[in-house]
């Protein structure tokens, strides 16, 4: 016998909360334990929602854990006949990209849906950083020609890079991206999920299903999601959980994911960023600091945000509370081969761009500088094992 995921949808509850969609999921592993689970997405109030036994969301969210476990799904509802044939072929990818921790696996449905229209409109996964700003941005203000989506509103996740128990941190980032989505006239969707909690999945590979789920959720609202690219088209990274090659295979027949925004760099996005003044402000990059809803201005990614300013013509943007100083890079270490190169590739913009030779002079001493331990590999975001890490190093370095 194999290890096997059932998948048992559940009634709508609408309560002062907001829409929760939820469903049962029995674990059954080779040795006969059954182990029940509950996934769950709060939508707010008032959104058209999908039919109860819809399982789309719900097989996304699943179909990583179960390849890991190489447990076989059934789902006791109904899926799209499109996203089947994308889960067939996404399953093929991460078995080609890590063969030796993701296994093909068998999904029976108990009801195929086929022949389904997309509602028109289009919402976009808003974490405030600057892939989604640059997004949001790029489609509200039409500037992706033929492309441009007509943007509804910015999806904030709560329960990804900010874990539920922090209330304070999301409250503050959704005020954040309430400003800025309101200044391109944009509403603010923010959904509550469980999904990261559930699974020991690394969540650099989960993190695109995971967001995809969420964004299904919403199919009967809009019906194409964006989800903003990390990487441009020639720095490709893999494996990655959100990717060219993957992200079109989230979508279904009423829904379709759109990876945005691949055509650019970091620093050519916030060039176009930098023209946009709300949008500097509430920008959000920072995972490292101790507040969730803040940028440190110190660490690594605020380090390079600030660079990749420097070349837009910016020395002190907005939503760092400090100026770059000579200090900021003193300690800094590049633990990843992909971060290192980034930084080779700002070294050069930067000399192109004629930014003053004593900043450029502090990234090569970074570059040069021996890596240290990978800290976001072994803690990262939206894990429990980062809040205690974070807890831990409030309580001991004050
Ligand atoms: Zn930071």
């Amino acid at each position: 016998m194999k290890d096997s995921f059932e998948i048992f949808p559940q009634p709508l509850h609408v309560s002062g909360e907001g829409q929760r969609r939820c469903c049962l999921i029995k674990e059954r592993t080779a040795s006969g334990d059954t182990i029940e689970k509950e996934l769950w997405f709060l939508y707010p109030a008032g959104l058209p929602m999908l039919e109860d036994d819809n399982s789309d969301s719900y097989l996304l969210a699943v179909l990583l854990p179960a390849m890991q476990l190489k447990a076989n799904i059934t789902v006791h509802g109904s899926a799209s006949s499109e996203l089947l044939a994308n889960l067939t072929e996404l399953q093929y990818v991460w078995q080609k990209w890590c063969p030796e921790q993701y296994f093909l696996i068998d999904i029976k449905v108990d009801h195929i849906r086929k022949n389904e229209c997309r509602v028109d409109g289009a919402v976009c996964a808003f974490s405030g950083g600057a892939d989604a700003q640059f997004t949001a941005y790029r489609h509200a203000t039409g500037q992706a020609g033929y492309s441009s989506q007509a943007l509804h509103a910015g999806v904030l996740v709560h329960g990804f890079d900010i874990p539920l128990s922090d209330t304070k941190g999301f409250a503050g980032a959704e005020k954040l991206a309430s400003k800025v989505l309101d200044d391109l006239g944009l509403r603010l969707i923010t959904v509550r999920t469980n999904t990261s909690e559930l699974w020991g999945v690394n969540w650099e590979h989960y993190s695109g299903t995971a967001l995809a789920a969420v964004l299904c959720g919403l199919s009967r609202y809009a019906g194409a999601g964006l989800i903003a690219s990390g990487d441009a088209y020639d720095e490709l990274f893999t494996p990655w959980g959100s990717h060219p090659i993957t992200d079109p295979l989230f979508s279904s027949g009423i829904f379709k994911v759109i990876h945005d925004g691949a055509g650019f760099r970091r620093s050519e996005k916030i060039k176009t960023i930098s023209q946009w003044p709300v949008g500097v402000n509430s920008l959000r990059v920072c995972w490292e600091g101790s507040e969730n809803d803040r940028n440190c201005g110190s660490c690594e990614k605020c380090v390079r945000t600030r660079l990749n300013f420097l070349i837009a013509g910016v020395l002190n943007p907005t939503c760092f509370s400090t100026p770059l100083k000579k200090a900021h890079f003193k300690k800094l270490k590049l633990n990843r081969g992909y971060v290192t190169d980034d930084w080779k590739y700002i070294r050069e913009k930067m000399i192109s761009a004629d930014v003053d030779a004593k900043w450029v002079r502090q990234v090569e001493k970074v570059i040069k500088r021996k890596p240290g331990p990978q800290l976001a590999y072994l803690f990262p975001p939206g894990t429990q094992r980062r809040v205690f890490v974070k807890n831990l190093m409030k309580k001991y370095l004050k």
